[in-house]
């Protein structure tokens, strides 16, 4: 078997994943969304990215053998910010934009992970871990708050390489009178009667976002576990903080072994942001009738570990290539059979190197014509393109589509003899408007009439027809 090969940000060298915290098991966290509001589309490159990672463990190890944990960030300043510009409750806020986010993740062929948990159920393990780190003499109280003291954790800074002097330049580190130094982080702050807080030996307050990740991470996968993921804007000062807090409170653990980031995404070669008018959200694409299978496929052309640049053309490039797909699992594969076969070696040994999914999308792209049909079937599924429901429906709208279209073949070629007789054409042209506007291609030779199913064909617009 070829071992799983990632590349470990930490290191910046290319590792076997070698499970050995749990034996027989693989154990992953990754870092989830802050919920007020829709994901935007750079919200939703790390929930495809890991989920093509956990498809592939699960496929390795078994379905049973695979831990994932992305979680929820329940509380949050944001949040607190959205409650009182909208005088909406907190809880209300947040239940909704979960249901959102599962609703929009789904829709782009993302598999729920084995735990979800909401940083709000986790409070008493954040208070407990906070406590230890105080005992240890890694974290101060202090007016109300709890600092961790980066001064204490000499390892600080080997997640993103840079010394603490060069953290400090380039970040903003906000200086404050309860800090004994200025790049020690929150663990701790009060919380006014208006905020959400919690009762803790340091008084009613709420939890820093940092110890979050730490304490739901070691409730839900112990204190080493295989692989980190998320965002490269999380590395700094996020991850790094997690590391702190994780190995300074288990230092008999290893806290995470591979640490995987995804690259950012882009919109037409720029930065994506409001103040450029190129910002979207998963809904909005999807709202606009793109497919989600098509957004993953355009997310998975490129390689993770390299930025993402979103393209209409790229978009078009793939409905195209997925609707040729279709169209050849609909003339060709048997589904039932399809769906036993084994995912395709070419596919599995192009994740296994580094999750390379610009290489497994050329590997489906090599399964042409009718002989691999069935293959090309059962590896967008595994590929999580579609489900096997999904993908059974969509083959029989298409040759539902197909049979309308070969009884509406009959019907124009009565319609043009007829017309060469009367010379009047008025129902040829009717009837080749509305095959033009369901997306068929419509020719009309002495050898007779061939009509066509072509991209975004559309069968509901022939209903009535027959
Ligand atoms: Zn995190």
């Amino acid at each position: 078997m070829v071992e799983i090969r990632l590349r470990d940000s930490r290191t910046k060298r290319v590792v076997p994943l070698e499970p050995t915290a749990h034996p027989g098991r693989v154990a992953m966290y990754v870092c989830g969304p802050t919920v007020y509001d829709r994901a935007h589309l750079g919200n939703a490159r790390p929930a495809v990215v890991f989920d093509v990672l956990y498809r592939l463990l699960r496929h390795v190890y078994g379905p049973d053998a695979v831990t994932y944990v992305r979680n929820f960030t329940d509380v949050d300043d944001k949040i607190n910010a959205r409650a009182a510009e909208t005088g909406r409750p907190i809880a209300e806020i947040t239940e909704e934009t979960i249901g959102w986010y599962l609703g929009d993740m789904a829709a782009l062929g993302v598999r729920e992970p084995t735990h979800m948990p909401r940083a709000t159920a986790y409070i008493g393990q954040m208070i407990a871990m906070i406590a230890a780190l105080i005992a240890k003499g890694h974290a101060y109280a202090a007016d109300g708050h709890v600092l961790f003291s980066v001064a204490s954790y000499p390892d600080y800074g080997q997640l993103s390489g840079r010394s603490v002097d060069d953290m400090i330049a380039g970040a903003r580190v906000e200086v404050a009178p309860y800090k004994r130094d200025p790049m020690d982080f929150v663990l701790w702050k009060p919380s006014t009667d208006d905020l959400p807080g919690w009762d803790s030996p340091w008084g009613r307050g709420r939890p820093g976002w940092h110890i979050e990740c730490s304490a739901m991470a070691h409730e839900l996968l112990g204190e080493s576990f295989d692989i980190h993921g998320g965002g490269n804007d999380l590395m700094f000062p996020h991850h790094e903080n997690e590391i702190a807090q994780s190995c300074c409170a288990h230092p008999e653990g290893k806290f995470a072994r591979i640490w995987m980031h995804n690259e950012m995404l882009q919109v037409e070669g720029k930065k994506m942001s409001k103040s450029l008018g190129n910002f979207f959200t998963v809904r909005d694409l999807l709202d606009q009738g793109i497919p989600g299978e098509v957004i993953r496929f355009v997310f998975l052309s490129t390689h993770y570990s390299k930025p993402m640049d979103w393209t209409q053309e790229k978009a078009v490039e793939a409905a195209a290539r997925l609707f040729r797909y279709v169209q050849n699992i609909a003339d060709y594969a048997d589904l039932d059979t399809a769906m036993d076969l084994a995912p395709e070696q070419t596919v599995l040994d192009a994740l296994k190197d580094d999750l390379n999914t610009h290489e497994a999308l050329k590997a489906l792209g090599d399964m042409d014509g009718a002989a691999d049909a069935a293959k090309l079937a059962r590896n967008l599924v595994f590929l999580g393109f579609f489900t096997e429901t999904t993908l059974r429906a969509r083959v029989d709208d298409y040759k539902k589509g197909v049979q309308m279209l070969a009884a509406l073949e009959r019907r124009l070629s009565l319609l043009r003899d007829d017309a060469m007789q009367s010379k009047d054409f008025t129902a040829v042209d009717q009837l080749k408007a509305r095959l033009t506007l369901a997306h068929v291609s419509v020719q009309m030779t002495k050898a007779g009439v061939r009509l066509r199913p072509e991209m975004d064909f559309d069968p509901a617009k022939l209903e009535g027809l027959l």
